[in-house]
């Protein structure tokens, strides 16, 4: 069994409230929202971040976005506008060594 957590969401062992899947990424609500909207969206695959997916299955990476632009669109978000962000390395603070896009919206957001 693994222990990656978004595997096992992944594989169904843990409980999630999915908004969006295709066969190849899976989104859901982040149990932790910063966002009215908050959306995770993953590579059902597991690779550890954006950079390890990118380099290694870009067309993956390209579903990923595919994905991230359905959500969005469920979610109203195209006309107020949204924030992606794939948290990258723990320095930045990335908890969850599965690649996943953050995908904020529903509130305004300052300057990076
Ligand atoms: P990051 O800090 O970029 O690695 O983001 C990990 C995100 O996963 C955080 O925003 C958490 O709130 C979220 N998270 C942790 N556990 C779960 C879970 N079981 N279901 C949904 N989101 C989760
Ligand atoms: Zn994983």
């Amino acid at each position: 069994m693994t222990d990656c957590l978004f595997c096992r969401i992944v594989a169904g062992e843990i409980p999630a409230t999915v908004v969006y899947e295709t066969p190849a990424t899976l989104a859901f609500r982040d149990i932790s929202p910063k966002a009215p909207v908050h959306v995770l969206v993953i590579p059902k695959q597991h690779h550890a971040d954006v950079a390890a997916l990118g380099a290694a299955d870009p067309a993956l990476a390209g579903e990923v976005l595919a994905s991230v632009a359905a959500v969005a669109e469920k979610e109203g978000l195209l006309e107020g506008g949204f924030r992606v962000v794939f948290n990258t390395g723990s320095a930045v603070g990335q908890t969850v060594f599965h690649a996943h896009a953050h995908v904020l919206g529903g509130r305004t957001y300052g300057d990076l």
